[in-house]
């Protein structure tokens, strides 16, 4: 077993190895694995029956890899999921998981974050998501596909889950009862009433971006809920550092990577109209932000496109050297190590993407050292502007 995969042990002899996507060595802590005792408590916990089940929020697949193995045997006929995530990442790591432990991918429908799941669903098996906000739009969108009696089974970790979330469950779902605490996890099982009055579904919020001279909205697991970001509002302010891309007279291609809802991606496009610019985002909610952004403005035929996809950073989606300017405002939320990794990885590809003489612009908090990371990858980075937290890099390839 390579030392970044860890395995997992689901009793009566079972295991399944999982690995984390970026991975990370078997030598950090147990909060950095790829399942914790959260994942492991819904596992021992959901009835191994043949109930049409939709596993929600799985964070590498090991809710999926643990249903699915335990369902082998006479059960694994036929036996199938719905797997229901907002983040692509999440979801590469899940195949990757399934196939590296044998296990039948197809018996996997994927619904994506942007969609909802297909009913009648008689059991949720639900990892508790850091957004409550997100967590609210998930058990609303899910109530007209619950079948009568239908169980929502949802785990996390004590210190991750404020009773704000148990408070959602019984008011989205209905009777809620939380378990006791097992190996500092916690689950709660809401069962569906259908008659419950309920609050509509969660609307997006929008921000104002004075710059843009318009407001975008963000829908719910979207990045900059409510307010635009501190660190996109300085990048926005300093993008005076990419106006030479204005005045070149052959096509300019520009990628915002990690583009939640699409903000500096419409910066670009403001400054350098003739760039097609592509947005990439992990999460699903985010590139669909971007896109009813996009849409609410259309961009006038003589201008370059403005387009969003999905993706774990680049390299699956733009060609090497390909492109002449790359903006970056990266995840910090992660655990501290996780995110550093993250944002250097995005970094990396950034330059495997950028032309000989192409930019890469980024924005961070100034504490996470990232100015040593783009010295590493391109010999040096300037600091464009830089406030008592935040910084703005350039680099060139
Ligand atoms: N650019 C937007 C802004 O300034 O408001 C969002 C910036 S937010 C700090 C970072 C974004 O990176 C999030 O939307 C997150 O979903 C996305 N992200 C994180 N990891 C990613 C990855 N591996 N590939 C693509 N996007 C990623």
């Amino acid at each position: 077993m390579s030392a970044d995969v860890t395995e997992m042990d689901l009793g009566e002899g079972r295991t399944v190895t999982l690995q984390r996507r970026p991975p990370v060595r078997a030598t950090t802590p147990d909060a950095l694995r790829a399942f914790d005792a959260a994942d492991r408590y819904l596992l021992k916990t959901v009835p191994q029956d043949r109930a049409a089940t939709l596993v929600a929020n799985d964070r590498f697949g090991a809710l999926a890899a643990g249903l699915l193995m335990t369902a082998q045997g006479p059960r694994r006929d036929g036996y199938a999921l719905q797997w229901w995530s907002d983040s692509h990442r999440a979801r590469l790591a899940m195949d990757d998981n399934l196939v590296a432990n044998g296990l039948d991918a197809t018996a996997v429908t994927v619904v994506t974050g942007d969609k909802d799941p297909a009913g009648p669903i008689e059991r949720v098996v639900l990892r508790l998501p850091k957004s409550l906000v997100w967590l609210e739009d998930q058990l609303l969108r899910l109530r007209p596909h619950l079948a009568a009696g239908a169980q929502v089974v949802a785990g996390g970790m004590i210190k991750h889950t404020p009773r704000r979330a148990y408070e959602l469950l019984e008011a989205c779902i209905g009777p809620t009862k939380t378990s006791l605490g097992w190996k500092k996890a916690r689950l709660a099982t809401a069962t569906f009433d259908d008659a419950l009055v309920c609050r509509p579904r969660v609307a997006p919020s929008r921000v104002d971006v004075p710059s843009l001279g318009r407001s975008l909205v963000v829908r719910p697991n979207g990045f900059s809920w409510g307010r635009l970001d501190l660190g996109t509002r300085l990048l926005l302010a300093n993008l005076q550092a990419v106006e030479g891309l204005a005045a070149s007279t052959r096509p300019v291609a520009a990628v915002d990577l990690g583009c939640g809802n699409g903000v500096l991606a419409f910066a670009v496009a403001q400054i350098c109209p003739n760039a097609a610019v592509l947005g990439i985002d992990e999460s699903y909610q985010a590139i669909a932000s971007a896109r009813d952004n996009a849409a609410a403005v259309p961009r006038p035929g003589d201008h370059g496109p403005v387009t969003f996809e999905a993706a774990d950073a680049l390299a699956s989606v733009v060609e090497p050297a390909s492109i002449d300017l790359v903006v970056c405002n990266p995840p910090f939320h992660e655990q501290h190590a996780v995110a550093e990794r993250v944002a250097s990885d995005m970094f990396a590809d950034a330059r495997r993407a950028l032309r000989p003489g192409g930019q890469l612009l980024v924005v961070a908090n100034r504490h996470l050292g990232h100015a040593e990371r783009l010295k590493q990858l391109f010999g040096r980075s300037a600091v464009v502007v830089a406030t008592s937290k935040f910084v703005v890099l350039s680099a060139r390839r």
